[in-house]
């Protein structure tokens, strides 16, 4: 029996199942109206998986989230005769939920679409939410909406072939989680290490569940990002600047954002552990530093979502499990970069 929790959102409710199987993907949407939207290294690595599901195959990376694939995608569908009772799943990582989910807002003004997120940072982040939408250029997440997913299912089987660069991509999202909002977490992951949670995945299934509920609730209170949901933009304003020049993964970007966001609430705040917060993204094999051009870096910064005139809202921290929103004036920020 297939264990279900419903949360739920302004506008609508969402079935969580944890530590599922995919093979239970049926009994939750009809393979016969349902498309899935996938990358080939998920495709090729759990081809079985799929056998029974019309599925579109995408090359795989953050270079195809983008306006011309949603374009591909969307002739695919039409070829395939999706009407509106399709319903899309989002079988991957991040960059294919952003991309489902954003069709699935767009597709015939809006149809049903579901996710089953494969990579650790997408079951801890990406997949919850509700934010979808593709990269313009340098700029991440330029276009988009903000739609709950009707379901996200989690199958652990997927985390088997998962490289090892991206299990550290999906602790820089779960290190934010505990930096911001959870001290007790943030102390487990600095007594335990990476090669234990990829050997003890029933711990590991624990800290998925933790984190996504963690999320959720942040969400489920400001699902329009008018308050607290902000704090879960820590790291994230860097490193949105950085990620797209610098061919940075999005962990490897938010990773950097941190280290230099716990510097600068330094200066701004009681905070004294920078050198705490950079000591545990180093222990999870992800970078604290780059070399970067700061005036193309700050070009990037400028055209921020979350700039009000010059003022640009950086997630700060109080102290380890407490963040704020602290403005910084854009030359201030020059200056700090
Ligand atoms: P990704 O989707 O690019 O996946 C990373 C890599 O892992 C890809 O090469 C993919 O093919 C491969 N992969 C995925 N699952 C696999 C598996 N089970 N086995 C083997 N290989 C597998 O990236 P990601 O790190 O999952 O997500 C990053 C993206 O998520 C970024 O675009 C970011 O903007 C977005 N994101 C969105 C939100 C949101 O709230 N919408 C939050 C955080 C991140």
């Amino acid at each position: 029996m297939m264990q279900k929790k419903v949360f739920q959102f302004s506008h609508s409710s969402v079935n969580y199942y944890f530590d599922s199987s995919f093979l239970n993907l049926k009994d939750i949407t009809d393979p016969k109206n349902t498309i899935i939207i996938t990358d080939e290294n998920v495709y090729t690595a759990h081809e079985k998986k799929f056998k029974p599901w019309n599925s579109i195959v995408l090359k795989p990376g953050e270079q195809f989230k983008v306006q011309a694939t949603v374009d591909s995608i969307i002739g695919q569908l039409i070829e395939m005769g999706a009407d509106r009772n399709t319903v899309l799943v989002g079988v991957g990582g991040g960059v294919i939920s952003d991309l489902a989910g954003f069709i699935g807002c767009i597709y015939m003004r809006g149809i049903q679409f579901g996710f089953v997120p494969t990579t650790l940072l997408s079951m801890v982040d990406a997949s919850i939410g509700g934010k979808n939408g593709i990269d313009v250029g340098f700029y991440k997440n330029m276009i988009g909406c903000i739609k709950q997913p009707s379901f996200i299912l989690h199958d652990l089987d997927f985390l088997k072939t998962l490289p090892e660069k991206e299990w550290q991509n999906g602790f820089a999202e779960i290190i934010k989680h505990a930096a911001i909002k959870d001290a007790a977490m943030f102390e487990e992951l600095e007594a335990n290490k990476l090669s234990v949670y990829q050997k003890k995945i029933q711990s590991t299934a624990l800290l998925i569940q933790r984190n996504a509920i963690l999320k959720t609730k942040v969400v489920q209170k400001d699902e329009f990002e008018q308050g607290d949901r902000k704090l879960l933009n820590f790291g994230h304003t860097l490193a949105h600047a950085l990620e797209n020049q610098y061919d940075l993964t999005h962990g490897e970007a938010v990773a950097i954002g941190m280290a230099f966001a716990g510097k600068i609430s330094q200066e701004y705040s009681s905070f004294k552990e920078a050198d705490r917060l950079i000591k545990l993204i180093d222990k999870y094999g992800l970078p604290v530093t780059a070399g970067y051009n700061h005036n193309k870096v700050f070009d990037i910064l400028q055209s921020d979502k979350k700039r009000e005139n010059d003022l640009v809202n950086f997630i700060l921290l109080k102290s380890i499990g407490k963040a704020y929103i602290e403005k910084i004036s854009l030359e201030k920020l020059y200056n700090l970069l």
